[in-house]
């Protein structure tokens, strides 16, 4: 056995040791480990050894003693990555586990670390502290699982670091089993949660505890002192299903969406400080359900509405399902900062079903500034139920609110902590406390491993002549942000080219890509493409149906891509059906999609075809996607895209077509389902087909103005359920057979 023992206590010999001294375990390999747990007594250490551990099912169990744990640590912090299908389970009393990396693999069944052996086993006082799990995805995005499964009771998670979790299943989540209600007063505090890009669907929260069905009964779990950066997931960054939780002191930063008490009772939020930057969808608290208690957090910036405004206080279910929506009773907001907000909506969600509106509650001492001096209130049912007092607002309030908000200028200015505060003495006891202390970013994650920095941008890097070695040598040593610059000539392309980086294709329009393949750009994992000012030809492309100029990878990838065309000419698209300009495909999935100065002359089939997803899970293709200012001539139709599903848990697809000319399309012109927000706004539509808008649940919005619609159709709006509340203007649309 390549096992080898070291005493702490070296220098005065092994044997004096004996029982009373701490061991210290370097274990050299995989085989080896499992006789150092069986021997591993209360205050004895284990360290593996330095370097990679591939597909290492780690399971750590044994007895610690209060102030004498039992540890699981790497012979060097940081130096010992555990890859491939590894995996950390605990199980026991009094263990801790440090130092170790999770990167280049992924979890070998639903969970990456988890806090018991089975259902029987589970860990108890025990601590996992330093550890890092660096996108650590399932190869397809659609595989669930977690990373972190907190179960037992008085566990901690603890200056560790998450980020750049791209398949779905949350991050790190509370598990309270069927029938299981005890308390678990679990503290999960001074972490890194990086950047979770938006999923594309229900699953992408980054905390959960609890789940509906042991809702009623408390978790008693603390949330506190971690940094949530760009966790933009999904609508819910915090979701809190059980009672009596506390989430207090933590940054969030930049993240779309909110802390949601979505179930369970008392629970409280207190002294967090949002920073939205006025990125959208960036949220604050939505409350619902009895007792809940939201005071002394510092908002500024965010943009988020409905849902995800910075306050949401919806209304309720009456005598609801354990899984819907419980009326919000006794709830009190006092003394919270709303610093340039794009909204506060009370009686969110009113419709047919959530008809309860808040009751016995009370808002006061807050103070309310508008982002861009809007009026942020929003109010969409009775507010009777709540008491307001002593709040102050510089924004519009409107008659719907009772008294209880002054209006009144609030001059503003930034202390010590980098926070705003009122400048009139008479505000000083209103809004956020001024000894708040927002997180650092040294004070979370372990010390040793750097925080996530942002995607590449397009034309970061290198600006690469494409010269003598052609396009295709080119492509194959570009890296991300690198601008391929293409001279004036015709390049022939006879195998799609595969992108896995961000790149940039950059020409004069004379210089023109032939392309001969079913495909041209290939986008695989990290791929992002970027084209600008070419001419792109597929004259030659195969006579076949579903060529496609850009199709994204037919297997699943983590990574959200990205497609941006600007000013650049395509042509001979129309030789073979079904021809695409852009292709998505299932399991893949776009942060973002957009033509802008594009002239398309001849395509059989879509400009995007974003409708590959047909599950009812809310999938869908891509985030945000833009088509402007392009002439379109003659093509299939402009898009055709589809989220499916009926929960409220995504932001977007999000649609704009503006200042575009379309000359004659197919029966199909535009088909949307289940987008959340269409703008369809001063584009010319000539001789095109049908504009067909289907709504799904939540609360899409739809505009379609200015528009010329000329020997075109009339749109047509439908809603697929009888939920939700679409908000529809139609208005300043010019039609006719000929204008
Ligand atoms: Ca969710």
């Amino acid at each position: 056995m390549r096992l080898v023992w070291r005493a702490s206590c070296l220098s005065i010999g092994m044997a004096i040791c004996g029982n009373a001294a701490a061991a210290d375990y370097l274990v050299r390999d995989r085989d080896a480990f499992p006789a150092a747990v069986a021997r591993a007594k209360a205050g004895d250490t284990i360290r593996l050894a330095d370097g990679e551990w591939k597909d290492f099912s780690i399971l750590f169990e044994g007895a610690g003693r209060p102030g004498k744990p039992i540890t699981l640590t790497a012979q060097t912090k940081g130096k010992v990555l555990l890859t491939g299908a590894s995996s950390l389970r605990l199980a026991g009393t009094h263990l801790v586990v440090s130092g170790l990396i999770f990167r280049d693999g992924h979890a070998p069944g639903d969970e990456v670390i988890s806090f018991r052996r089975d259902s029987r086993h589970v860990a108890t006082h025990s601590r996992i502290t330093e550890l890092v799990v660096d996108r650590y995805n399932q190869k397809d995005r659609r595989r669930e699982d977690r990373w972190v499964s907190l179960y037992g009771a008085d566990n901690r998670v603890d200056h560790s670091w998450f980020a750049g979790k791209g398949n779905a299943g949350v991050t790190l989540a509370v598990i309270r089993p069927k029938g299981q209600s005890q308390a678990n007063r679990h503290r999960i505090d001074h972490n890194y949660f990086g950047p979770r890009p938006p999923l594309g669907s229900n699953g992408g929260e980054t905390i959960r505890i609890g789940t509906s069905e042991e809702s009623l009964s408390d978790s008693a779990s603390i949330v506190e002192e971690n940094i949530f950066d760009r966790c933009d997931g999904e609508v819910e960054i915090v979701s809190i299903k059980s009672g009596a939780n506390i989430i207090r002191n933590n940054l969030i930063l930049q993240s779309q969406g909110s802390i949601v008490l979505r179930h369970g009772n008392g629970n409280l939020v207190e002294r967090n400080v949002f920073l939205g930057k006025g990125k959208p969808h960036t949220g604050g608290v939505r409350v619902i359900n009895a007792r809940q208690t939201v005071r002394d957090n510092y908002m500024e910036g965010l943009a988020g509405t409905d849902f995800a405004s910075a306050l949401a206080i919806m209304n309720g279910v009456p005598g609801s399902a354990i899984n819907r929506y419980h009326p919000v009773s006794q709830a009190l907001v006092a003394r919270n900062s709303f610093i340039d907000v794009a909204r506060i909506t009370l009686g969110a969600g009113a419709d047919a079903e959530r008809t309860a509106p808040p009751t016995e509650s009370r808002l006061q001492d807050n103070i309310v500034t508008g982002a861009n001096g809007d009026a942020p209130f929003a109010v969409e049912a009775g507010m009777k139920g709540i008491a307001f007092a002593n709040n102050a607002t510089s924004a519009t309030v409107p008659d719907t609110l009772p008294a209880g908000f002054s209006q009144r200028p609030v001059m503003l200015r930034r202390a010590a902590n980098g926070l705003l505060y009122p400048t009139n003495p008479a505000l000083a006891k209103l809004g956020a406390p001024r000894d708040l202390k927002p997180v650092s970013m040294a004070d979370v994650g372990p010390v040793w491993y750097e925080k996530l920095v942002s995607d590449v941008a397009f034309g970061s890097g290198r600006q690469i002549a494409v010269e003598g070695e052609g396009l295709v040598a080119a492509v194959a040593r570009a890296k991300d942000g690198d601008v391929l610059r293409l001279p004036a000539g015709r390049h022939a392309i006879d195998a799609p080219l595969s992108i896995t980086a961000a790149l940039t294709f950059s020409g004069p329009r004379d210089a023109e890509i032939i392309f001969s393949a079913a495909t041209l750009f290939a986008l695989g994992e990290g791929g992002r493409l970027r084209i600008e000012g070419l001419t792109i030809r597929g004259d030659r492309a195969p006579g076949q149906p579903g060529n496609a100029v850009v199709r994204s990878s037919g297997h699943s990838t983590i990574a959200n891509y990205a497609v941006e065309m600007e000013g650049s000419y395509f042509s001979g698209l129309n030789g073979a059906p079904d021809f695409d300009l852009i292709a998505t495909t299932a399991a893949t999935f776009a942060d973002h999609i957009s033509l802008d100065r594009v002239t398309v002359s001849g395509l059989s089939g879509k400009i995007l075809a974003a409708a590959a997803e047909t599950g009812g899970k809310g999938l869908y293709a891509a985030e945000r996607i833009s088509i402007t200012n392009s002439r379109f001539d003659q093509i299939g139709s402009l898009a055709d895209i589809v989220r499916g599903g009926t929960d409220e848990s995504t932001f977007g697809p999000e649609l704009v077509v503006r200042g575009n000319e379309v000359m004659q399309s197919g029966p199909a012109l535009l088909t949307l389902s289940g987008v959340q927000s269409t703008l369809i706004e001063k584009n010319s539509f000539r001789q095109g087909g049908a504009i067909a808008i289907a709504h799904s649940v939540g609360a899409p919005v739809t505009r379609i103005v200015a528009n010329r619609l000329i020997a075109t159709p009339e749109p047509k709006i439908t809603r697929l359920y009888p939920q939700g509340r679409p908000q529809v203007t139609m208005a300043d649309n010019i039609s006719g057979e000929k204008l």
